[in-house]
């Protein structure tokens, strides 16, 4: 299984924090309060989908493989 590439829809994104409570080693708030993806050692895949899940806009997509995995079409 490969790592999810997540994408942050920063015109959906309100800066809510939920993402960031999730998976505290992906996601950030940054100081427009919008969340960005962090580098290096992310959240493993099913925390992801657990955080992308929780935005209250949707605004967390994911892909895996070249597949969009969140949200389902
Ligand atoms: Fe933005 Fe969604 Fe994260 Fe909230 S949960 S900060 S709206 S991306």
């Amino acid at each position: 299984m490969s790592k999810y590439k997540i994408k942050v829809d920063e015109d959906k994104c309100i800066g809510c924090g939920t993402c960031a409570a999730i998976a505290p080693k992906t996601f950030n708030i940054n100081a427009e309060m919008k969340a960005v993806v962090k580098k290096g050692d992310l959240d493993d895949n099913p925390t992801i989908l657990q955080a992308a899940q929780s935005c209250p806009t949707a605004a967390i997509e994911l892909e895996e493989d070249g597949k969009k995995v969140y949200p389902e079409d």
